[in-house]
């Protein structure tokens, strides 16, 4: 069967392929991805399937939701634009993940901890070292305890153990596919279009989850998203794998952090310009700014970046101990943006909620109170132009998944509706594992009890299913 032309003007108009027109931004980043000079198909495209939920990205989130919604008896589909999972983790070289405790409670649970038994199982997953140097602590293997740290594992184990997560709860998987547009029906996504390797294909579903760290299906759908301007994101950068490193022993390290810190405080002139505040082992990266939402952008500073990256090898070479040698092996192959646009939900995890002690009426996904970092111009280092923390748990509501203009939508990971400032409570990859499975079963408790409509699923029936699966709840 194939979705006609025709079925695309019903839907009120809106983009059918490759939504084409800039949208108009307000004071406080909002637009709605505004279809003016939208491309319309020229042809019918196939269908490709009928799902009950279709998740797109297969970053940590997207795994977390389409797990759950497949665990929960769900016909999930997942699409990918690349041809393996892990997202930002594994394309973008990071392959630490972040849990630190809250007075000594591991707040980020469920799937998130499974994943971690599973690269501990595969012998790929320790504890990280206390000496700064970034690097798994061998004597410490993640076992059957707490996690009560940050755990390091592997890039390529994560990607095999992200595939083999989702294979066991029978999701199908979808990669090499890239969203390019959504057919609506007023306030109803019906069938997201995505180049396949084979063409064009529509793939029909009841709930739809967007999980491409950058809202890029809600974008696409034409609902609302905020996108703060470049210089009040985060930095932007690539990281550069080096070898034959120095040998990354603690000694070593520490005197090449020496010298990098007496440079970077006392002779500025003999570095790169926009480097990191601190020397980062067998990896270098200073860092860029500009929009992660704008292909000529994302262009300019790829360019930057990687031309930047070999300024930086030669500063190491010249001054750091064990670096004569050095070459660059490999790069990640994006520019890795630790955030970008995010939906406008119908709650947003904002300055009051980070900020002071309130509580949402419907928690999903405990943060600690803990914001800035990574701020666009490293002026004051990770910490950002704003930055604090405040003693207690808070959390992120269940609004805050669902886009204010659909009711079979919903949102996870990087891209759920958050103020730029406090995006640090939501985007490292174990939250975003736990916000995909809260979109995953939530999704799935629409089907079974509201008819899809996801902004109308039973609190408490969610909070009940969310804590069978070892969901914490502050
Ligand atoms: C350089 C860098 C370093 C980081 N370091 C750490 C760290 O040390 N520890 C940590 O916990 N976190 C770290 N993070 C943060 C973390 O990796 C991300 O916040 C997290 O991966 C976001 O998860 P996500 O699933 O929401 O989105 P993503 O990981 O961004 O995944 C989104 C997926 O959607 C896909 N996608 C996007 N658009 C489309 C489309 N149109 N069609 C099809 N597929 C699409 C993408 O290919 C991607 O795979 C880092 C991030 C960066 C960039």
């Amino acid at each position: 069967m194939n979705i006609k032309r025709r079925d695309f003007i019903r839907a009120g108009g809106m983009l059918a392929i490759a939504g084409g027109g800039a949208a108009v931004a307000d004071a406080a980043g909002v637009s709605a991805g505004a279809p003016a000079g939208a491309v319309r198909v020229s042809q019918d495209v196939p269908v490709l399937g009928d799902y009950d939920v279709c998740v797109v990205g297969a970053g940590p989130g997207g795994v977390g939701a389409a797990v759950a919604a497949a665990r929960a008896g769900k016909r999930t589909i997942l699409v990918e634009h690349y041809g393996y999972p892990g997202g930002a983790g594994t394309n973008c070289n990071s392959p630490t993940f972040f849990f630190d405790p809250y007075k000594g409670v591991q707040y980020l649970r469920g799937i998130a901890d499974e994943f971690m038994r599973r690269l501990a199982k595969r012998g790929a997953a320790w504890f990280l070292t206390h000496d700064e140097r970034y690097q798994p602590d061998y004597s410490r293997p993640v076992g059957d305890g707490p996690i009560l740290d940050r755990v390091r594992s592997r890039i390529e184990d994560m990607r095999v153990a992200y595939h083999d997560f989702l294979d066991e709860a029978g999701v199908e998987k979808l990669f090499y596919t890239h969203l390019t547009g959504v057919v609506r029906d007023g306030g109803r996504i019906t069938a997201a279009i995505v180049d396949c390797l084979e063409g064009p294909r529509a793939i029909r579903a009841k709930v739809f989850v967007d999980a491409t760290g950058a809202a890029h299906l809600v974008h696409r759908a034409g609902g609302k998203t905020r996108l703060a301007p470049p210089d009040k994101t985060m930095h932007k950068s690539i990281w550069a794998t080096l070898s034959p490193g120095p040998h990354d022993t603690p000694e070593v390290y520490k005197e090449n952090q020496r010298i990098y810190n007496d440079l970077y405080h006392n002779h500025r002139e003999r570095l790169p310009e926009n480097i990191w505040t601190g020397l980062a082992i067998g990896l270098c990266s200073g860092y860029v700014n500009g929009n992660s939402c704008d292909s000529r952008d994302m262009t300019r500073m790829d360019a930057e970046m990687r031309r930047r990256n070999f300024e930086l090898l030669a500063c190491y070479k010249r001054e750091l101990k064990g670096f004569e040698d050095a070459y660059i092996v490999t790069a990640i192959h994006q520019i890795g943006s630790r955030s970008g646009r995010h939906i406008v939900g119908r709650a947003t995890v904002d300055k009051r909620l980070v900020t002071t002690s309130a509580m949402p009426d419907d928690p999903v996904m405990p943060f600690v109170r803990q914001w800035g970092e990574h701020a666009a111009s490293m002026k004051h280092g990770f910490g950002g132009e704003v930055h604090g923390e405040l003693d207690g748990l808070g959390a992120v509501p269940y609004g805050a998944l669902v886009p204010v203009d659909f009711s079979n939508v919903l949102a996870c990971g990087l891209c759920i509706s958050v103020e730029e400032d406090y995006v640090k409570t939501i985007r490292m990859m174990p939250n975003c594992i736990v916000s995909g499975q809260v979109a995953g079963t939530a999704a799935a408790l629409a089907l079974d009890a509201t008819k899809g409509d996801v902004g109308a699923v039973p609190y408490a029936e969610l909070r009940r299913r969310l804590e069978a699966q070892n969901h914490y709840f502050a």
